[in-house]
């Protein structure tokens, strides 16, 4: 199996943003009952990748490895095809009422990333073949609020964009969603493979977002995404397709020279972006945070990281299931959101900062 070097910063040429293919992938014997889990099944035959079957895609076992951490990387490079069972949505506060299950886990290694918090110990890939019972869950949590438009989140549990050739669930997703008068759908992605996505039936019911950060943050800190530029260079392309676009800057990071940083990051955008984009376009704002269990798996995971994870340094916030996290104090996230806000409202008067967390 292929190891990378995921320590290490890239610059933005050497950077591996090619479209994830996986070394191993696991079947659930249900999956093989839906039309996408028999596609898969005889794509990765003809190709030639070693396939598995497993009980569960919650409990799979035999990804190899020597150490943890070997096994860890590995995991990252296996896919599994399962059935989506549990189907209550969990909330996805605050930029979405629900967050809609497509898939679970990332190909990429951000050091910061939220999944070693929510997966940490199953950071393998799991999509689902059982679309249309997902859809019709989601049909049933919009009738229960109407009048109100009900909002899903795609990616609160995985990168959608970057698995979308494989499965192709994002623009069903996006396509149901078109038909929905009071459903929408949004997610966010590092990544710019988004050409099969751009004559989806969207109806403007799918806000597209791109998470950007400082230069200093994508260098080191996330590995195995797309560049900035090519990003930027897909964010232009969306909006062209007509899809409402948004900006996610994540994890807002208090590093030296950060203002300037971030300053950078927004001229960048606001000279580079294509004019339809500015039409409809929102940001939100969130400051890095780190648990517990997320700093003690990324540091074994990433041991030369830079990544500031000093508990005497921030502030404790409570949260659901015991799972409280750390945030910067007052003063800097308060340093952060001003500055924020202060530069998007220069550059982009007329865009909406939708939340800052
Ligand atoms: S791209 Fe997103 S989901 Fe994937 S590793 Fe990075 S932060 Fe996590």
């Amino acid at each position: 199996m292929a190891t990378t070097l995921v320590d290490a910063p890239k610059s933005a040429a050497a950077r591996d943003s090619k479209l994830f293919q996986p070394d191993l992938v696991f079947f659930e014997p249900d999956a093989l009952q839906y039309p996408l889990g028999r596609e898969l099944y005889e794509r990765y035959q003809k190709q030639g990748i070693p396939i598995q079957m497993t009980t569960s895609h919650n409990q799979v076992r035999g990804i190899p490895g020597e150490t943890d951490v070997e096994k860890y990387r590995n995991a990252k490079r296996t896919l599994v095809v399962g059935v989506r069972k549990t189907l209550k949505f969990e909330q996805s506060k605050p930029s979405a009422e629900y967050a809609i299950p497509l898939a679970t886990g990332c190909a990429a290694h951000c050091h910061y990333c939220y999944l070693n918090t929510n997966i940490g110990t199953k950071p393998y890939i799991r999509v689902y073949v059982n679309t249309d019972d997902i859809f019709r869950q989601a049909e049933a949590y919009i009738r229960e609020r109407e009048p109100e438009i009900t909002r899903f989140e795609a990616a609160c549990t995985s990168d959608p964009v970057s698995i979308e050739h494989i499965t192709g669930n994002l623009r069903r997703a996006i396509e149901f969603m078109g038909e929905q008068p009071l459903g929408r759908l949004r997610f966010v992605t590092k990544f710019h493979h988004v050409d099969s996505l751009l004559d989806a039936r969207h109806n403007r019911h799918t806000r597209f977002r791109f998470s950007m950060n400082a230069d200093y943050v994508i260098k080191h800190f996330e590995p195995g995404t797309s560049s900035f530029e090519e990003r930027l260079e897909a964010a232009g392309k969306v909006a062209k397709a007509g899809y409402p676009l948004g900006f996610i800057l994540a994890p807002l990071y208090w590093f030296d020279g950060w203002e300037e940083g971030y300053t950078d990051l927004l001229e960048r955008l606001r000279d580079q972006l294509v004019p339809e984009a500015m039409e409809d376009l929102t940001f939100e704002l969130i400051q890095h945070r780190f648990t517990k269990v997320a700093k003690k798996l990324i540091l074994q995971r990433y041991p030369k990281t830079k990544l500031e994870m000093n508990e005497e340094e921030r502030k404790y916030k409570w949260g659901k299931y015991g799972r409280g996290k750390y945030v910067y104090p007052d003063p800097q996230a308060k340093a952060l959101r001003d500055h924020l806000e202060k530069e998007i409202a220069r550059l982009f008067p007329q865009a909406r900062i939708e939340y800052f967390t």
